[in-house]
């Protein structure tokens, strides 16, 4: 059994995705080719914004939303510290510090009431720092209420990005993930809902301003042609062979997402109130996209024992993220502890990932809630 399975999906449009790259290898443009622009379009329309801008990477997408507001050393940035690593990365790499805001335990995003308070709290942590912005993250693919967070925002003059990058293809009250805040950044790594054979990102943007700063920072700060540079950019392009793929991909990319609801259910149903294994809760109105699957055990030692049990029946799990990113290394020097997060530490060591992807089928999935339920209850 695969975790996910990329397989079975490449089974039903090999042949589309076949006659697409084919096409790129007849007409040879291999850089910002006809495929990039017929992306960009479709993503556009699908996400519900009037600009969306492929590039290299969900952290390049970041990286661009990022330089765009202009982030930069003595800005603070807020975000959530149970997330993947790029989410904070970006805000160190252009010097500023990520000021991490503890999570919601229902639905391990980001708590806007936690938020309010750290950036009250903020000189008293960072002496001298100035508040800039907010990176919200849908985690797993549950869009977060950015409308709580709206409120902090606007009351201090904080932008807002969204980290649509596990969300693409979710809704939050009819509106789609990477358009709920003023930029939305996503990612194409083969494994998230839309996922591209390589690396591969987009942002999202009604401003047209932004839009256009960020077009040029995609490509190295470009001006009114190619070798007049007006700022400081970065190579942030998307293959045109990658954007074939993903436009194979698009096909069939809104019924995966009604299928993933499916398993989704399907595990909710087995596990909802049986066992002490707890299915994770989407709001009213809120509509996943289901990047993963993940359940909260009693313990690290319940996780353990679920997961060893799963593996024995040839099942694979993942724990994201064992590690909050207050604790890693690479973070340091900012100076936080243990304890400083509780909800988001105890989340990381409960948290498990069950087989998530819209293939999956019910006889295997039977065979999965089968396995975690016939565990010791005690
Ligand atoms: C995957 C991911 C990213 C980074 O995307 P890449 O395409 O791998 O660079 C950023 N944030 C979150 C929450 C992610 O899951």
């Amino acid at each position: 059994m695969q975790f996910i399975d990329l397989a079975a999906q490449q089974a039903r449009i090999r042949s589309s995705i076949e006659t697409r790259i084919q096409k790129v290898l007849d007409h040879g443009k291999y850089i910002m080719g006809p495929e990039v622009t017929e992306l960009e379009a479709w993503l556009a329309g699908y996400v519900g914004v009037e600009h969306a801008i492929s590039c290299a990477s969900g952290t390049d997408a970041l990286l661009m939303a990022l330089m765009a507001h202009g982030v930069g050393p003595g800005h603070a940035v807020f975000t959530s510290p149970f997330t993947f690593i790029a989410t904070a990365e970006v805000i160190r790499l252009l010097g500023g510090t990520p000021v991490f805001v503890d999570i919601e335990p229902a639905t391990f995003n980001l708590d806007p009431d936690h938020l309010a308070d750290e950036v009250d709290r903020l000189q008293e942590r960072f002496p001298g720092l100035a508040a800039k912005g907010i990176i919200g993250v849908d985690i797993f693919g549950l869009p977060m209420d950015y409308g709580a967070v709206r409120q902090v925002a606007d009351a201090q003059g904080l932008f807002i990005v969204e980290d649509a990058a596990q969300s693409f293809g979710g809704e939050f009250r009819g509106r789609r993930a990477g358009s709920l805040a003023p930029i939305g950044c996503t990612s194409f790594f083969p494994a998230k809902p839309m996922g591209a054979y390589g690396d591969g990102g987009a942002v999202f943007t009604d401003d047209a301003g932004l839009a256009g700063v960020m077009r040029s920072i995609r490509v190295h700060g470009q001006g009114g042609h190619k070798y007049d540079n007006v700022r400081i950019g970065i190579n942030g392009r998307l293959d045109t062979l990658q954007a074939a793929v993903l436009l194979a991909k698009a096909e069939i990319f809104p019924e995966e997402i009604r299928s993933r609801q499916e398993v989704a259910a399907r595990y909710t149903d087995a596990l909802a109130s049986r066992g002490r294994v707890i299915p994770p809760q989407v709001p009213d109105g809120v509509v996943s996209a289901w990047a993963q699957y993940s359940v909260l055990c009693a313990d690290a030692r319940h996780r353990s024992a679920v997961q060893e049990r799963l593996k024995g029946e040839g099942i694979p799990t993942a724990i994201y993220y064992p590690i909050p990113l207050h604790l890693q290394t690479a973070f340091a020097d900012l100076g936080y502890r243990k304890g400083d997060f509780p909800v988001s530490e105890r989340c990381a060591e409960r948290i498990l990932s069950l087989p998530m992807h819209p293939y999956l089928n019910p006889e295997d999935q039977e065979n999965i809630i089968r396995t975690i339920l016939e565990g010791p209850v005690d």
